[in-house]
């Protein structure tokens, strides 16, 4: 399993997220806090709707274009990355410098599987940036199937 060299952090943390916000200038609010924490609670992508109803602070729903910026100010600091799990709107999840994982999708219930340690194309995405002359290329992959409990 290669380390996915593509996040700024070297460690999926609080502590480490909020010392990147920092030191590219930026505010960590109570709010914005309170994101990062979800996000790093979830245990499968959210949708910003997901992403906003579990960020109340203090009885506080963060108002949508709260959540939408700092999903988009994320996703530039590579820290977050988008996933369409084959719904009309996005997911979100964090990058974790440490591990990748694709995803598997029950297309019945909509159950999101991470698969951890069996990435089945981390060769061919170093062939790829040979073979392109790119470099920091990842992926995100998504299958879709039906779920032990929907069979
Ligand atoms: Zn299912
Ligand atoms: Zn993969």
């Amino acid at each position: 399993m290669g380390l996915e060299p593509h996040s700024p952090l070297t460690e999926l943390s609080l502590e480490a997220i909020i010392a990147l916000l920092h030191s590219r200038g930026l505010r960590v609010t109570k709010g914005r806090q309170k994101i990062l924490e979800t996000l790093l609670e979830a245990t499968e992508p959210l949708s910003l709707e997901e992403i906003q109803r579990r960020s109340v602070v203090d009885g506080v729903t963060p108002d949508y274009a709260t959540v939408f910026r700092v999903m988009g100010l994320l996703e530039e600091l590579q820290v977050a990355q988008r996933v369409h799990l084959n719904r009309s709107c996005s997911y979100f999840e964090l990058l974790d410098p440490q591990q990748h994982y694709d995803h598997l999708i029950c297309t019945q219930c909509g159950r999101v599987t991470l698969m951890v340690d069996s990435c089945p194309v981390e060769k061919v995405e170093q062939a790829i940036g040979r073979r392109y002359g790119f470099t920091d290329v990842r992926h995100s992959l998504e299958f879709f199937g039906k779920c032990p409990e929907c069979r």
